[in-house]
Protein backbone atom coordinates (compact mmCIF):
# COMPACT_ATOMS: atom_id res chain seq x y z
CA UNK A 1 0.00 0.00 0.00
CA UNK A 2 1.25 3.27 -0.79
CA UNK A 3 2.36 5.77 2.04
CA UNK A 4 0.31 8.39 2.18
CA UNK A 5 2.52 11.80 2.13
CA UNK A 6 4.24 13.33 4.52
CA UNK A 7 3.08 15.96 6.10
CA UNK A 8 -0.68 15.25 5.14
CA UNK A 9 -1.47 12.65 7.64
CA UNK A 10 -4.94 13.88 9.03
CA UNK A 11 -6.12 11.21 11.03
CA UNK A 12 -2.54 11.78 13.04
CA UNK A 13 -3.89 14.51 14.80
CA UNK A 14 -7.28 15.90 15.83
CA UNK A 15 -9.01 18.45 13.51
CA UNK A 16 -8.27 21.93 14.87
CA UNK A 17 -11.26 24.28 16.04
CA UNK A 18 -10.97 27.55 13.87
CA UNK A 19 -13.16 30.45 15.19
CA UNK A 20 -13.93 33.69 13.36
CA UNK A 21 -16.02 36.42 14.78
CA UNK A 22 -16.26 39.86 13.64
CA UNK A 23 -18.88 42.64 13.61
CA UNK A 24 -22.02 41.92 11.21
CA UNK A 25 -20.86 43.27 8.04
CA UNK A 26 -16.78 43.37 8.67
CA UNK A 27 -16.85 40.38 5.66
CA UNK A 28 -16.32 37.32 7.93
CA UNK A 29 -19.30 35.14 5.66
CA UNK A 30 -17.15 36.44 2.48
CA UNK A 31 -13.71 35.81 4.17
CA UNK A 32 -14.56 31.81 5.45
CA UNK A 33 -16.26 30.97 1.96
CA UNK A 34 -12.53 31.63 0.32
CA UNK A 35 -10.28 29.81 2.74
CA UNK A 36 -12.56 27.14 2.26
CA UNK A 37 -12.16 27.39 -0.84
CA UNK A 38 -8.28 27.64 -0.44
CA UNK A 39 -7.75 24.42 2.34
CA UNK A 40 -9.49 21.42 0.48
CA UNK A 41 -9.24 19.56 3.88
CA UNK A 42 -11.21 22.44 6.16
CA UNK A 43 -14.55 22.29 6.48
CA UNK A 44 -17.17 24.97 7.54
CA UNK A 45 -19.92 24.34 10.01
CA UNK A 46 -23.32 24.94 9.21
CA UNK A 47 -24.79 26.79 12.26
CA UNK A 48 -28.26 26.00 13.25
CA UNK A 49 -30.65 29.24 13.04
CA UNK A 50 -34.41 30.74 14.10
CA UNK A 51 -33.42 33.93 11.92
CA UNK A 52 -35.47 33.79 9.11
CA UNK A 53 -33.43 32.85 5.65
CA UNK A 54 -32.63 35.65 2.77
CA UNK A 55 -33.17 35.92 -0.59
CA UNK A 56 -30.62 33.88 -1.97
CA UNK A 57 -30.30 31.04 1.30
CA UNK A 58 -30.41 27.77 1.18
CA UNK A 59 -31.39 25.47 4.12
CA UNK A 60 -28.63 23.02 5.05
CA UNK A 61 -26.23 24.88 2.84
CA UNK A 62 -26.42 28.44 4.48
CA UNK A 63 -27.80 27.26 8.03
CA UNK A 64 -30.20 24.87 9.14
CA UNK A 65 -33.26 27.12 9.63
CA UNK A 66 -34.95 25.54 11.99
CA UNK A 67 -37.92 27.27 14.67
CA UNK A 68 -37.96 28.33 18.06
CA UNK A 69 -39.77 25.24 19.86
CA UNK A 70 -36.92 23.25 17.55
CA UNK A 71 -34.36 25.17 18.82
CA UNK A 72 -34.97 25.21 22.37
CA UNK A 73 -35.50 21.13 22.53
CA UNK A 74 -32.01 21.11 21.04
CA UNK A 75 -31.08 23.32 23.88
CA UNK A 76 -32.29 20.99 25.92
CA UNK A 77 -30.72 17.66 24.96
CA UNK A 78 -27.50 19.62 25.01
CA UNK A 79 -27.12 19.05 21.46
CA UNK A 80 -25.27 22.44 20.97
CA UNK A 81 -21.27 22.73 22.01
CA UNK A 82 -21.91 26.81 22.28
CA UNK A 83 -25.27 28.75 21.11
CA UNK A 84 -26.36 32.74 21.69
CA UNK A 85 -28.80 34.72 21.07
CA UNK A 86 -27.72 37.58 18.67
CA UNK A 87 -29.40 40.52 16.98
CA UNK A 88 -32.78 38.97 18.46
CA UNK A 89 -32.54 35.30 16.76
CA UNK A 90 -30.78 32.11 18.12
CA UNK A 91 -27.78 30.31 16.89
CA UNK A 92 -25.96 27.51 17.76
CA UNK A 93 -23.26 25.31 16.52
CA UNK A 94 -24.57 21.20 16.74
CA UNK A 95 -21.87 19.30 19.38
CA UNK A 96 -21.99 16.39 17.29
CA UNK A 97 -20.44 18.21 14.46
CA UNK A 98 -17.10 19.10 16.28
CA UNK A 99 -16.44 15.93 18.00
CA UNK A 100 -17.36 14.38 14.45
CA UNK A 101 -14.19 17.21 13.00
CA UNK A 102 -11.93 16.26 16.29
CA UNK A 103 -12.06 12.76 15.58
CA UNK A 104 -11.58 12.50 12.26
CA UNK A 105 -8.90 15.01 11.78
CA UNK A 106 -11.33 17.08 9.96
CA UNK A 107 -10.19 20.75 10.49
CA UNK A 108 -13.27 22.84 10.98
CA UNK A 109 -14.16 26.71 10.77
CA UNK A 110 -16.76 28.27 12.66
CA UNK A 111 -18.63 31.73 11.68
CA UNK A 112 -20.19 32.81 15.16
CA UNK A 113 -20.54 35.48 17.42
CA UNK A 114 -18.26 36.53 20.81
CA UNK A 115 -20.47 35.17 23.16
CA UNK A 116 -20.43 31.67 21.29
CA UNK A 117 -16.93 31.85 20.97
CA UNK A 118 -15.98 32.94 24.01
CA UNK A 119 -18.04 29.35 25.22
CA UNK A 120 -15.58 27.36 23.57
CA UNK A 121 -12.56 29.24 24.69
CA UNK A 122 -13.86 28.02 27.96
CA UNK A 123 -14.64 24.65 26.76
CA UNK A 124 -12.66 23.52 23.79
CA UNK A 125 -8.80 23.60 24.68
CA UNK A 126 -6.77 23.85 20.93
CA UNK A 127 -9.06 25.90 19.58
CA UNK A 128 -7.90 29.35 17.58
CA UNK A 129 -9.76 32.34 17.79
CA UNK A 130 -9.78 34.87 15.12
CA UNK A 131 -11.62 38.27 15.27
CA UNK A 132 -12.34 40.06 11.75
CA UNK A 133 -12.37 43.59 12.42
CA UNK A 134 -13.56 46.24 9.76
CA UNK A 135 -11.24 49.39 8.64
CA UNK A 136 -13.74 51.87 10.43
CA UNK A 137 -16.90 52.10 11.54
CA UNK A 138 -18.19 54.31 8.87
CA UNK A 139 -17.03 51.72 6.25
CA UNK A 140 -18.94 48.90 8.27
CA UNK A 141 -22.01 51.25 8.20
CA UNK A 142 -21.28 51.15 4.21
CA UNK A 143 -21.24 47.78 3.19
CA UNK A 144 -23.81 46.72 5.83
CA UNK A 145 -26.29 48.80 3.93
CA UNK A 146 -24.35 48.11 0.38
CA UNK A 147 -25.40 44.33 1.02
CA UNK A 148 -28.63 45.24 0.61
CA UNK A 149 -30.49 41.97 2.09
CA UNK A 150 -31.80 43.38 5.43
CA UNK A 151 -34.15 46.26 6.54
CA UNK A 152 -33.16 49.57 8.05
CA UNK A 153 -33.95 48.38 11.45
CA UNK A 154 -32.37 45.56 11.39
CA UNK A 155 -29.21 47.33 10.22
CA UNK A 156 -29.61 49.55 13.25
CA UNK A 157 -29.70 46.69 15.10
CA UNK A 158 -26.41 45.33 14.00
CA UNK A 159 -24.16 48.76 14.14
CA UNK A 160 -25.52 49.25 17.74
CA UNK A 161 -24.41 45.58 18.36
CA UNK A 162 -21.18 46.29 16.64
CA UNK A 163 -19.84 48.48 19.30
CA UNK A 164 -20.35 45.75 22.35
CA UNK A 165 -18.62 43.05 19.95
CA UNK A 166 -16.10 45.15 19.22
CA UNK A 167 -14.76 45.44 22.60
CA UNK A 168 -14.29 41.29 22.59
CA UNK A 169 -11.34 41.52 20.18
CA UNK A 170 -8.93 41.69 22.98
CA UNK A 171 -9.05 38.34 24.02
CA UNK A 172 -8.78 36.53 20.59
CA UNK A 173 -5.69 34.84 19.45
CA UNK A 174 -5.32 36.78 16.19
CA UNK A 175 -6.56 40.12 14.72
CA UNK A 176 -7.13 40.43 10.69
CA UNK A 177 -8.26 43.64 9.26
CA UNK A 178 -10.45 43.21 6.44
CA UNK A 179 -9.62 46.48 4.49
CA UNK A 180 -8.47 45.00 1.54
CA UNK A 181 -9.71 41.24 0.69
CA UNK A 182 -6.75 40.10 -0.66
CA UNK A 183 -4.74 41.14 1.92
CA UNK A 184 -7.34 40.15 4.89
CA UNK A 185 -7.29 36.61 2.67
CA UNK A 186 -3.35 35.83 2.94
CA UNK A 187 -3.08 37.04 6.66
CA UNK A 188 -5.91 34.46 7.59
CA UNK A 189 -4.33 31.86 5.37
CA UNK A 190 -1.35 32.51 7.01
CA UNK A 191 -2.99 31.88 10.88
CA UNK A 192 -4.29 28.41 9.13
CA UNK A 193 -1.07 27.37 8.13
CA UNK A 194 1.00 28.48 10.82
CA UNK A 195 -1.16 26.77 13.42
CA UNK A 196 -1.42 23.93 11.52
CA UNK A 197 2.76 23.25 11.91
CA UNK A 198 2.75 23.82 15.58
CA UNK A 199 4.58 21.25 17.46
CA UNK A 200 1.73 19.97 19.86
CA UNK A 201 -0.06 19.49 16.28
CA UNK A 202 3.09 17.58 14.86
CA UNK A 203 4.51 15.87 17.11
CA UNK A 204 3.09 12.51 17.13
CA UNK A 205 3.36 12.10 13.43
CA UNK A 206 6.94 13.53 13.56
CA UNK A 207 8.13 11.11 15.95
CA UNK A 208 6.11 8.16 14.32
CA UNK A 209 8.44 8.90 11.36
CA UNK A 210 11.88 9.15 12.78
CA UNK A 211 11.01 6.55 15.12
CA UNK A 212 10.49 3.78 11.60
CA UNK A 213 13.75 1.42 10.80
CA UNK A 214 16.16 3.56 7.97
CA UNK A 215 15.29 2.45 4.77
CA UNK A 216 18.75 2.79 3.82
P1 LIG B 1 -20.39 39.42 7.54
O1 LIG B 1 -20.48 37.96 7.20
O2 LIG B 1 -19.26 39.73 8.46
O3 LIG B 1 -21.69 40.00 8.01
P2 LIG B 1 -20.11 39.84 4.63
O4 LIG B 1 -19.06 38.85 4.25
O5 LIG B 1 -21.53 39.52 4.27
O6 LIG B 1 -20.01 40.22 6.19
O7 LIG B 1 -19.67 41.24 3.99
C1 LIG B 1 -20.49 42.40 4.08
C2 LIG B 1 -20.44 43.15 2.75
O8 LIG B 1 -19.13 43.73 2.61
C3 LIG B 1 -20.65 42.25 1.54
O9 LIG B 1 -21.41 42.98 0.58
C4 LIG B 1 -19.23 41.98 1.04
O10 LIG B 1 -19.20 41.74 -0.36
C5 LIG B 1 -18.51 43.28 1.41
N1 LIG B 1 -17.07 43.11 1.70
C6 LIG B 1 -16.47 42.12 2.38
N2 LIG B 1 -15.13 42.35 2.48
C7 LIG B 1 -14.88 43.51 1.85
C8 LIG B 1 -13.68 44.28 1.59
N3 LIG B 1 -12.47 43.91 2.02
N4 LIG B 1 -13.82 45.44 0.90
C9 LIG B 1 -15.04 45.85 0.47
N5 LIG B 1 -16.20 45.16 0.65
C10 LIG B 1 -16.13 44.01 1.35
P1 LIG C 1 -26.21 36.46 10.17
O1 LIG C 1 -27.62 36.58 10.65
O2 LIG C 1 -25.69 37.76 9.58
O3 LIG C 1 -25.98 35.29 9.26
O4 LIG C 1 -25.32 36.19 11.47
C1 LIG C 1 -25.44 37.03 12.56
C2 LIG C 1 -24.40 36.69 13.61
O5 LIG C 1 -24.62 35.38 14.13
C3 LIG C 1 -22.97 36.70 13.08
O6 LIG C 1 -22.16 37.39 14.02
C4 LIG C 1 -22.60 35.24 13.04
O7 LIG C 1 -21.22 35.05 13.22
C5 LIG C 1 -23.39 34.73 14.22
N1 LIG C 1 -23.58 33.27 14.18
C6 LIG C 1 -23.83 32.48 13.11
N2 LIG C 1 -23.90 31.20 13.45
C7 LIG C 1 -23.68 31.15 14.79
C8 LIG C 1 -23.62 30.08 15.76
O8 LIG C 1 -23.76 28.91 15.47
N3 LIG C 1 -23.39 30.44 17.05
C9 LIG C 1 -23.22 31.74 17.44
N4 LIG C 1 -22.97 31.97 18.72
N5 LIG C 1 -23.26 32.76 16.57
C10 LIG C 1 -23.50 32.47 15.26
Amino acid sequence: MEQPKWPQRPLEREGILFVISAPSGAGKTTLCKEVVDIFPGLRQSISFTTRPRRAGEQDGIDYHFVSAETFAAMVAQGAFAEWAEVHGNRYGTALATLEDCRRTGTDVLLDIDCQGAAQLKQNWPGGVFIFIVPPSFEELERRLRGRDTDSHEVIARRLLNARQELREMAWYDYLVVNDDLERAREELKAVFVAESCRVTRRLAAAQKRFAEPDPR
